[in-house]
């Protein structure tokens, strides 16, 4: 059966000392609060890692994501970062194909389909971010636009190397924004998600795959969104920022 996942992306926020405070705040109100089965995952900036990761690894419920893997094995890539180094010291997820990254790091289908190849090489799990601008949404083309988006990056896995994957659908224009998708609108696109990997792996893979949404998730509306059928978390920005809000949000399932 598929986990329910909340994951917390930090992007280029907080200091070190801001760090460890957010990340031993929602450390103990996981452990206070939380009960059920839930996988919750935190993605702090790389110069974090380490210790955001010690200081998690004894609360079962918590996981370390990094925010970005390179497309290289090793070598002569100034600033960038390897699997095998995100893997040497204890993270477990990373993410892939977050839209800031397609846009301003110009990162294409063929660059992130290394990045997914080089990650699960490493044994790490990627969560892999779709979603479309609001233009497509406009033209009623955003349906075709993510099923582009995950034939063009996924469809080479293998079934084993896909069985690691989450995807998360992130449309572009609720990112940031506050303006959420609207529970149906998010519930009709992770079906239709969940269709095209049916088509590309198997059901079995399909049903058994975490899809969360993000863009603008926060206390308020999570609930009504993790309660579609085919909304099996979130992948949180801004409201990750913050501990009450972070955790909250877990709480909503
Ligand atoms: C994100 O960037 O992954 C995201 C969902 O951001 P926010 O929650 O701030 O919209």
């Amino acid at each position: 059966m598929r986990k329910k996942i909340v994951a917390g992306n930090w992007k280029m926020n907080k200091t070190y000392e801001e760090a460890l405070s957010l990340v031993s705040e929602i450390d103990h109100m996981v452990r206070d609060e939380v009960n059920g089965e839930v996988t919750v995952i935190v993605t702090p900036p790389f110069p974090y890692l380490q210790p955001v990761g010690k200081l998690v690894q004894g609360n079962s419920k918590m996981h370390l994501a990094a925010q970005n893997v390179s497309e290289h094995e090793s070598g002569a890539f100034t600033g960038e970062v390897s699997a095998a180094m995100l893997q040497s010291v204890g993270t477990e997820y990373v993410l892939v194909g977050h839209s800031e990254r397609r846009m301003y790091h110009h990162e294409d289908a063929q660059t992130l389909y290394k990045k997914m190849k080089m990650a699960l090489a490493q044994g790490l799990k990627p969560i892999f971010c779709c979603g479309e601008p609001l233009e497509e949404r406009d033209a009623d083309r955003h349906f075709e636009f993510v099923g582009q988006q995950l034939h063009d990056s996924l469809s080479y896995l293998s079934n084993e190397e896909f069985d690691q994957v989450v995807v998360a659908y992130e449309p572009i224009w609720a990112i940031g924004t506050g303006r959420t998708a609207s529970s149906q609108q998010a519930q009709e696109m992770h079906a239709y998600i969940r269709e095209q990997l049916a088509r590309l792996f198997d059901a079995e893979a399909a049903f058994n795959t975490s899809i969360l949404y993000g863009g603008s998730c926060n206390p308020g509306n999570a609930q009504e969104l993790f309660a579609q059928p085919d909304v099996d978390g979130g992948l949180i920005g801004g409201a990750s920022l913050k501990s009450r809000d972070f955790v909250a949000i877990i709480k909503s399932f």
